[in-house]
């Protein structure tokens, strides 16, 4: 392709709402721009690189034995009230009117589109398992659109689902699309882990999500420094072992702290370090009131009071709820409570000797506490969020922490929709049951700018060759030149039948064309200049900045070391 011909609008200035690199670059170099808020159009190059993506994540799922197919992104309101999702899905859901004034939504995903398809036109187990997939646009107003085609309110995804006739057949499609996922983000070149993560509203149990690794992420994925192991944070468990201090137990005693409630205000008060104090908070768990204890410098996980109370909704109790139940906020203690209150305690409380903790009363704390001799009635748990230096909970290795942008999602949905849907099945016994099935998520157009954060230095993008928008950039420094027009021109020519090139013929000065080059971050420049006459011409990699001079006759040699078609 001649750049004299394309749409390539670049920018040397940084656009001021632009807060991240891959947002800042995807403009500059002429790959998207704005419309609104989390709406974005594709600019030429924008979207070859997101072609390119696609064309992964097809090969990818047709190997995994998914089909592709098409929906409509408008989608009757009926739907969605089959599933009950009509009312809980909040403003995230666009909704629209057509001139009968029907509502519909403009799909933010398409659970109950296909299950109603499959509902209908699928009734045998013979048919299953079937897996269907879609490239599509989605559209979800976002609360905070940000970050460019990070978090858009449209946005392109790949949508899978799976329907099975057993729950086999599930895991057996579950691992084969995790794999295939895995590929995908391979062949973009992305640095990225499978993390545990949580099944949270969906009702559902395995779940996985894939994390690009990066410091804008939104999400925390705690690691093994030695082993595959990823999990969201909140998934993680903890398994380390304490080792109790072998010092004599105290006396339980009461002091008046006055005005001290943070661990940090009663340990600076008490000189105790923070894991000799328990931290006591009120939880409110569905309708009951749950204690729960910690060590000082550890943090409760809700999610973990969730799944061992099997509960559909876990928050703070109130101040005024707390008071009431057992003392106030700053003071609370797991000892001498009332036999009707339920306490929860990390294992990590069961080992402190002589500690801290708050009495029920403002402004008094009991010190010598000894958690097996003094709190009757407890429950120890794991309900501590894991912290780096952790074990990991494989066995092997050490936690880490990192940042991540999610970029895929598979979910084994069990018949979450197929019950709320009617979409039923006969078995091999004439019996009818309701479809087990799976959903399975990649953001598309995330995944470009997730590449674009991932690779990028000082001076632009530095495109990994499976997704950039071309394999080559063919420079002639000075159009005007007659064997430089004339060399460049033939190569353009020659190259073209192996690679994918971009020829800059512009009528532009030599530092503005590589600049430009520099920004578009295409894997190879190939400069044709002065030594033209001679047949010399210059290769530079962007990812490494290595240069060679070398002559056209073993030109594609060269370049073949570096593309692979
Ligand atoms: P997030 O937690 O980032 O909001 P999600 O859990 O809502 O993601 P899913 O419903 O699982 O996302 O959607 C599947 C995939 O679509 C996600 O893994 C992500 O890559 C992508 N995606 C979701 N929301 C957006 C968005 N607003 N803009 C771009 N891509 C998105
Ligand atoms: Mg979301």
């Amino acid at each position: 392709m001649k750049q004299s011909m394309m749409f390539i609008p670049t920018l040397r200035e940084v656009p001021a709402d632009a807060d991240v690199k891959s947002h800042q670059l995807l403009l500059r170099a002429g790959f998207i721009r704005q419309n609104s808020a989390g709406v974005y159009t594709f600019l030429p190059l924008g979207k070859k690189v997101l072609q390119k993506v696609e064309q992964i994540v097809r090969e990818e799922m047709d190997r995994a034995g998914a089909v592709e197919m098409f929906m409509p992104a408008l989608q009757l309101a009926e739907l969605w009230q089959e599933s009950g999702r009509w009312y809980s899905y909040g403003p995230e859901m666009m909704r629209v009117k057509d001139r009968h004034n029907r509502d519909f939504a403009m799909g933010p995903t398409h659970e109950e589109m296909i299950t109603s398809l499959v509902r209908d036109e699928v009734n045998s187990y013979k048919k299953l398992p079937l897996t269907l997939y879609q490239i599509q646009t989605k559209f979800r107003d976002e609360k905070r659109p940000r970050f460019g085609l990070l978090r858009g309110k449209e946005f392109i995804m790949k949508d899978a689902y799976s329907f099975h006739s057993s729950f086999e057949s599930l895991d057996d499609v579950y691992e084969k699309l995790y794999e295939a996922y895995s590929n995908v983000f391979s062949r973009c070149g992305l640095n990225f882990r499978a993390v545990i993560a949580d099944s949270g509203a969906m009702g559902g149990k395995d779940t996985h999500e894939f994390m690009v690794l990066s410091e804008i992420g939104e999400d925390t994925i705690a690691y093994s420094d030695s082993s595959s192991y990823a999990a969201n944070v909140e998934m993680a468990p903890v398994i380390t072992t304490y080792e109790k201090s072998q010092s004599s137990q105290d006396e339980l005693q009461k002091l008046d702290t006055p005005g001290q409630k943070s661990i940090e205000e009663v340990s600076t008060f008490l000189s105790v370090s923070p894991e000799q104090c328990l931290k006591s908070i009120m939880f409110k768990v569905d309708d009951q009131f749950v204690l729960v204890v910690v060590r000082g410098d550890h943090e409760i996980n809700d999610v973990k009071i969730k799944n061992i109370f099997n509960a559909s909704v876990v928050e703070l109790a109130t101040a005024e709820e707390t008071k009431t139940t057992l003392g106030p906020v700053g003071s609370l203690g797991p000892i001498n409570v009332p036999g009707s209150l339920k306490i929860i305690a990390d294992h990590a409380v069961q080992y402190i000797v002589n500690g801290v903790c708050g009495a029920n009363v403002e402004g008094v704390h009991f010190t010598g506490v000894n958690p097996d001799r003094d709190i009757e009635n407890v429950q120890y748990e794991d309900v501590r969020f894991i912290i780096e230096g952790d074990p990991s909970p494989d066995g092997k290795g050490t936690i880490v922490f990192a940042k991540g942008i999610e970029v895929g999602h598979v979910f084994k949905l069990g018949t979450r929709y197929s019950e709320a849907m009617n979409a039923t099945f006969l078995d091999e016994n004439g019996k009818s049951k309701p479809m087990i099935m799976g959903c399975y998520g990649i953001g598309v157009s995330r995944t470009v700018a997730a590449i674009a954060e991932q690779f990028n230095d000082e001076n632009g993008l530095v495109w990994p060759q499976a997704v950039s928008p071309f394999d080559l950039h063919l420079i002639v420094v000075n159009p005007k030149q007659d064997d430089q027009k004339g060399l460049a021109d033939e190569l353009y020519t020659i190259l073209n039948d192996k690679f994918e090139v971009l020829y800059d013929d512009r009528q532009e000065r030599p530092g503005v064309k590589f600049a430009d080059s520099d920004l578009m971050g295409l894997p190879i420049r190939i400069t044709v200049g002065k030594k033209a006459g001679e047949g010399v011409i210059e290769l530079k990699v962007r990812s490494t900045g290595e240069v060679l001079e070398i002559t056209t006759e073993n030109l594609i040699e060269t370049i073949e070391k570096y593309i692979v078609k």
